[in-house]
C-alpha cells in the first residue's frame, strides 16, 4: 500500500484497493498515476490488456472527483458492452468507500430509456461505447460539456471497429480545456492520428515495445496438414486437463462447427460469434466467466473487448488475416504478471506468416510436437491423480464406509485402482488407443520457399519411385544411343506403351528408368538380343534413383525434372529407326503429362 500512498492516492481509494488484494502498483500503474493526478498533461499509453491500466487511471480519476456537482466529469470511451461493463465494476469496487461517486454506464443493445433515466439522477463518470453515447447526445439525454478528463480505452479497437466519426463526434462536444488519456495496446497510423487530432502534447508513456506481447505469454506453434488441424486442437485441449481457453477462428461459421465438434467430443465449449442475440451472448460468456465452459470459440470481432482474467491460453485455430490482431488475441492471456500459452496450429503454408508475426511480437514461436495418445492419457489420469490427492474427506461419507468396504473387500488395491481408472478413463484410453502421428516430417516444415521445394523433391520422388533402373552392358563405344534402346525394347517387350525415364549412355555401359507397371521379369525378355555382336544383358540397379558411380561420367540425357521422359511405343521406335535420334526427340519433347493432354 506504501507505493500506492507515495504515488499520490488517498483515504478512501486506498482502502478500495486494499479490499482487492492490491499491495503493489503494476509498472503502468507507477506511471501513469501521478500524471493523471497532476491533471497537466495529456496521455498515451501503449499498454496490453491485463497490465492493469484501468486502475491505471481509474484510481487517480476518481480521487479527483467533485462529487458535489452533479455534472458528468469523467468520460470513459470503450469498443464493447463487455468492456464498458468490466470498466464500471472496476470502478464501483475502487470507489467502494466513496458512496457519492456515481459511476454510469452506457452502451448499445439495451433500452436506452433506462439509461437516459439513470443518467438523469446524476453521474459523475460516464462509462459508454461510441455508438451509444452519440445516440444519447442526440437525444439531448446526457451533456459533456462540463467533461475534464476524457479516456480513450483501447483506442486501436475502438478505431478497427468503425467508431471514428463516433469518436470525431464526441469529442467535438467535449470542451478544449479537457485532458485526454489515450490507451491503446498496439499503435497504428490511425490511433497516431486520433492521438495527434485530439491530445495536446501528450506525454507517451509505455510499458512495453510498440505492438509487443506481454512478457509472460509463451508462443508455440503445431504444423500438421490442413486436414489434422482439428485432431490437433482436440489432443492439445486433451492434454491440458486444466485448459480455460479461447479459441479464436477466423470466421463464425468455424467458430459454430469446431465448438460444435468439440461440445460432441465431450469438452466443454461453446461459440461466441457475430449471429447470437444479446441474450444468447451474455449467457455463453455467464457459463464461460464462471468455468462453467472450459472453451470459449470466438471470432476476432466477438471477441472484442471480451475481458476474461485467467486464461491458461490463447488457441490460434487459424493465423490472422493482419498480425496486430495476433497481439490482440495473445494478449488476452498471460494477464497480470500471470503465465500464459498463445499457441498456433499452422498448416505447412503458414509458416512464412508466423515467422512475420515473430517479428512484430519479438518474441520466438516455440515448435511443439502433437501429442500422441499415450501423451494424452498420461496427462490425464496424471491430473486426475493429483485432483484426487486433493479431495478433502467427506465426514459424511463415514456412514456408507463400511458398506463399501464390503462391497470391494475382495479386491486388492492395485485392481481396485484399476477399476476405478477404467471406469473414469475408458472412453478416452479407447479413444486414444492407437491415434495416428500428426506431425510432419522435418522436411516439410520449412518455410514458403522450402515448403515448394519439398514439395517438388517429394514429387520428383513419387515419380521416381515408380521407375526401375536398369543398367546395360553397352555404351557410347559401342555406337548405342538412346534411340537404339528404343527400339530393342519396343521390338523384345510384349507389352507396349512402357514409360521410359531418364536415359543415360556411358563409355561402356548405359542407365535407365523403365515404368514396369507390374511387368515382371523384364530381363528375361532380352536373352537372345545382341547389339552390333555383343550380348545385351540389362541388369536392374538397386540404388532408388540409379544414381551409381559412373554418374560423373554420363555424356547424355542427364535429366533434370524439367527434361523429357520418353515412351517406348511402338511407332515412335519406328519412327526412330528411319530418322536421325534428333528428330525423334523433337518430337518426344513432352513431359508425360502434357502429353497425356494431347
Ligand atoms: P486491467 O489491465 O485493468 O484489465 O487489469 C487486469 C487485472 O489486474 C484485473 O483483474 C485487476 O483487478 C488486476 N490488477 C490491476 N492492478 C493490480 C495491482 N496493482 N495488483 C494486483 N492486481 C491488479
Amino acid at each position: 500500500m506504501e507505493k500506492f500512498k507515495e504515488l499520490g492516492l488517498t483515504g478512501e481509494i486506498l482502502k478500495g484497493i486494499a479490499d482487492l488484494g492490491f499491495e503493489q502498483p503494476t509498472p503502468i500503474q507507477e506511471k501513469v498515476i501521478p500524471v493523471v493526478l497532476e491533471g497537466e498533461n495529456d496521455l498515451v499509453a501503449l499498454a496490453q490488456t491485463g497490465t492493469g491500466k484501468t486502475a491505471a487511471f481509474g484510481l487517480p480519476l476518481l480521487q479527483k472527483l467533485d462529487t458535489s456537482c452533479r455534472d458528468v466529469q469523467v468520460l470513459i470511451l470503450s469498443p464493447t458492452r463487455e468492456l464498458c461493463m468490466q470498466i464500471g465494476k472496476d470502478l464501483q469496487n475502487y470507489s467502494k468507500y466513496c458512496p457519492d461517486i456515481k459511476v454510469i454506464c452506457v452502451y448499445g443493445g439495451t433500452d436506452i430509456r433506462r439509461q437516459m433515466k439513470d443518467i438523469a439522477k446524476g453521474c459523475h463518470v460516464l462509462v459508454a461505447t461510441p455508438g451509444r453515447l452519440c445516440d444519447l447526445i442526440k437525444r439531448e439525454a446526457v451533456s459533456i460539456g462540463n467533461v475534464w478528463a476524457v479516456v480513450l480505452d483501447e483506442a486501436d479497437e475502438m478505431l478497427n471497429m468503425g467508431f471514428k466519426e463516433d469518436l470525431n463526434f464526441i469529442l467535438d462536444e467535449t470542451p478544449e480545456a479537457r485532458k485526454t488519456y489515450l490507451f491503446s495496446a498496439t499503435m497504428p497510423r490511425e490511433v497516431e492520428r486520433i492521438a495527434k487530432t485530439y491530445l495536446r502534447h501528450p506525454q507517451e508513456i509505455s510499458t512495453g515495445k510498440k505492438n509487443q506481447g506481454a512478457d509472460t505469454v509463451t508462443h508455440e506453434y503445431y504444423q500438421v496438414r490442413a486436414k489434422d488441424c482439428y485432431e490437433t486442437l482436440r489432443r492439445v485441449i486433451d492434454c491440458a486437463p486444466d485448459m480455460y481457453a479461447i479459441i479464436f477462428t477466423r470466421t463464425k461459421v468455424d467458430a459454430r462447427d469446431i465448438a460444435r465438434k468439440l461440445h460432441k467430443d465431450g469438452i466443454d465449449c461453446d461459440a461466441l460469434h457475430g449471429d447470437l442475440s444479446q441474450a444468447q451472448r451474455d449467457d455463453v460468456m455467464e457459463r464461460f466467466r464462471s468455468k462453467r465452459l472450459k472453451v470459449l470459440v470466438a471470432t476476432d470481432v466477438a471477441a472484442r473487448g471480451l475481458d476474461v482474467d485467467n486464461l491458461t491460453h490463447v488457441i490460434n485455430y487459424n493465423l490472422p488475416e493482419d498480425i496486430e490482431s495476433y497481439t490482440h488475441r495473445s494478449g488476452r492471456t498471460g494477464r497480470a504478471g500471470r503465465e500464459g500459452i498463445s499457441v498456433a496450429i499452422i498448416n505447412s503454408r503458414e509458416k512464412g506468416k508466423l515467422r512475420r508475426i515473430e517479428k512484430t511480437i519479438k518474441k520466438e514461436f516455440q515448435y511443439r510436437e502433437v501429442p500422441g495418445g499415450e501423451e494424452v492419457c498420461r496427462a490425464q489420469l496424471l491430473w486426475y491423480a493429483d485432483k484426487v490427492l486433493a479431495a478433502e474427506p467427506k465426514e459424511t461419507l463415514v456412514k456408507y464406509q463400511n458398506e463399501l468396504y464390503e462391497k470391494f473387500e475382495h479386491l486388492t488395491k492395485e485392481e481396485l485402482l484399476q477399476k476405478i481408472l477404467s471406469y473414469e478413463f475408458g472412453k478416452l484410453l479407447k479413444k486414444y488407443a492407437d491415434v495416428e502421428d500428426l506431425n510432419l516430417p522435418e522436411n516439410e516444415r520449412g518455410d514458403k520457399k522450402r515448403d515448394i521445394k519439398a514439395k517438388k523433391e517429394s514429387k520428383a520422388e513419387e515419380i521416381s519411385a515408380q521407375f526401375t533402373t536398369f543398367t546395360v552392358n553397352v555404351g557410347r563405344e559401342d555406337g548405342f544411343t538412346p534411340r537404339d534402346l528404343l527400339t530393342i525394347i519396343n521390338e523384345n517387350v510384349p507389352r507396349k506403351g512402357l514409360e521410359i525415364g531418364s536415359i543415360r549412355v556411358f563409355e561402356t555401359n548405359t542407365k535407365f528408368e523403365i515404368d514396369l507397371g507390374g511387368l515382371q521379369r523384364f530381363a528375361s525378355f532380352f536373352r537372345n538380343v545382341s547389339f552390333n555382336g555383343l550380348p545385351f544383358i540389362p541388369a536392374e540397379v538397386k540404388d532408388r534413383y540409379g544414381r551409381g558411380k559412373d554418374r560423373e561420367r554420363e555424356s547424355f540425357g542427364r535429366r533434370r525434372d524439367s527434361e523429357p521422359r520418353w515412351r517406348s511405343d511402338k511407332k515412335r521406335a519406328d519412327k526412330g529407326k528411319r530418322g536421325r535420334f534428333s528428330e525423334k526427340k523433337k518430337g518426344m519433347g513432352k513431359t508425360p503429362r502434357a502429353r497425356k493432354k494431347r
